[in-house]
């Protein structure tokens, strides 16, 4: 840290992301990347001509876009946002709804309470119950800006629609932020709750489910004025915030989205066959609607088995958090690499 450091960013701790190792070649389970390459339309989109016009700015409306996703999800293109990856609109939802402090579970996305620190922002943060669910009366009445992942991240764990429509309900003024990173591996959207909730906002992205994480892009939905304080944010910091390539690449994706459902129900298949063996050589699994499962064995500790899986080549997430520390968060890949998983975990386990 240099002398300079302003005062209120000293004792802040960063967010942590999840190691990227490039010292040799892993079965990557550990960032829920998508184990899929992009649609070959995607991948073909990207010529030599598009990378010459790099030379111009990109497009700061990022109008074509934001069209295609609302003929997509039937809204009003001034229903959307898109950005630098969802991690950027949650900072910018951060920056923009914070003032009255924040709401979230204990354990959810680590980003929200990097945010809140960033900003300097109140944040409560509520204990899941015993079994991880999140209890949705607790959310209610706040008039703080509540952030809830659904699918919540790490445990994979939904919280019904009904019950995120009570939360907007009774929250009538200040936003109600569903991270729905994702809904699409089995998840409900709470999208059709926006044409009736001016406080609601939900946030995607395209790193996940639509193969895109190195593109950083992500896009929301809300009321018009929610999106224009969102757009006000952006042209107060970064207008050109998505790349030429990634717009482009973000186009041709909503264009395929056969392609990407297909994937979508791949990964869901292969995450009840991963259960299944898992569950069958006795751990315990938490009930996942994401393209991951959060998982524990009393056989061993969840920190040994991190360890013993990365020294076979074997990356998956564990978090040093004591209420979790027992559990590791593990991507679904494809069937091959889910297969190396069990074989792996029989290995090291006898
Ligand atoms: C991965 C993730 C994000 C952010 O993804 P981006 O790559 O920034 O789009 C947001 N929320 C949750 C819960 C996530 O797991």
């Amino acid at each position: 840290m240099s002398r300079f450091l302003n005062e209120q960013y000293r004792a802040m701790e960063a967010y942590t992301p999840g190691e990227q190792p490039r010292d040799m070649q892993y079965i990557k389970l550990n960032t829920n990347e998508s184990p899929y390459p992009p649609a070959p339309s995607v991948v073909e989109a990207m010529t030599g001509e598009q990378v010459e016009l790099l030379r111009l700015y990109s497009d700061p409306t990022a109008k074509n876009l934001k069209e295609r996703l609302a003929g997509l999800y039937g809204v009003k293109p001034e229903n959307v946002f898109v950005s630098n990856g969802s991690d950027e609109v949650l900072n910018f939802a951060f920056m923009a709804f914070g003032g009255q402090g924040a709401v979230f579970p204990d354990i959810s996305y680590g980003f929200y309470e990097v945010y809140a620190e960033l900003y300097g922002i109140n944040a409560e943060k509520i204990p899941l119950e015993e079994d991880f669910f999140v209890d949705y009366k607790k959310y209610c009445g706040k008039n703080k800006l509540v952030v809830i992942a659904n699918p919540n991240a790490p445990t994979g764990m939904t919280i019904p629609v009904w019950q995120i429509e009570e939360i907007v309900k009774t929250n009538p003024d200040s936003p109600v932020l569903i991270d729905e990173a994702y809904v699409d591996f089995g998840g409900e959207t709470c999208l059709p709750l926006v044409a009736k909730y001016d406080n609601l906002l939900v946030t995607r992205t395209f790193s996940k489910s639509r193969c895109l994480a190195g593109g950083r892009l992500g896009y929301a939905f809300a009321s018009p004025a929610i999106i224009a304080d969102l757009e006000k944010i952006k042209y107060s910091t970064n207008p050109y915030n998505i790349n030429r390539l990634t717009l482009l690449l973000g186009e041709k994706t909503v264009e395929a989205e056969g392609y990407y459902q297909e994937k979508c129900a791949e990964i869901q298949k292969t995450r009840a066959w991963t259960v299944e063996q898992l569950e069958g050589l006795g751990f315990s699994v938490l009930p996942s609607k994401a393209n991951f499962i959060f998982v524990k064995t009393d056989k061993m500790d969840g920190g040994e088995l991190y360890r013993k899986l990365k020294e076979k080549g074997i990356l998956v997430r564990h978090f040093t958090n004591p209420r979790i520390c027992q559990f590791n968060r593990v991507t679904i890949g494809t069937k091959n690499q889910m297969e190396a998983l069990i074989d792996t975990i029989k290995e090291v386990l006898v």
